[in-house]
């Protein structure tokens, strides 16, 4: 399968980790929008949250328990998480990825989804 994240997965592409359990592999993303910003996946292909089903839901439990892994090792104490599902919402890579934004602080509104009135 062509997929950029399966690539990094078995390291055919290179990528700075910073987390790899059995599960869940995270890296820094390419382009940082924030001082942290870590993006964390299944080693399962799934294309997109839409894609989440009872069978494979527990993958994405592993992702959040990543994440607080990854915070406490960090000494991160604030963080936001962010899934983008379709064309529409900005995902431009279609394996399951959840942002884990940190290190700056961060507005909510309007604004994040691009409205300006
Ligand atoms: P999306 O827009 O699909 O929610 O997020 C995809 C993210 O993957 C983007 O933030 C982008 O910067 C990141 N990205 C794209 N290609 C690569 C790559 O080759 N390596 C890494 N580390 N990140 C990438
Ligand atoms: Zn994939």
């Amino acid at each position: 399968m062509d997929c950029l994240f399966c690539k990094i997965i078995d390291g055919d592409i290179p990528s700075t980790k910073v987390y790899e359990d059995e599960i869940v592999f995270a890296f820094k993303d390419i382009a940082p929008i924030a001082p942290v910003h870590y993006l964390i996946i299944p080693k399962a292909h799934i294309s997109g949250a839409d894609q989440v089903t009872e069978e494979n839901s527990g993958l994405i439990a592993k992702v959040f328990e990543a994440a607080a892994k990854i915070a406490k090792n960090e000494g991160i104490e604030s963080f936001r998480i962010i899934n983008n599902c379709g064309d529409d919402a900005g995902q431009t890579v279609k394996h399951i990825h959840f942002h884990m934004l940190a290190g700056v602080k961060m507005g909510w509104g309007p604004e994040s989804l691009g409205k300006t009135e």
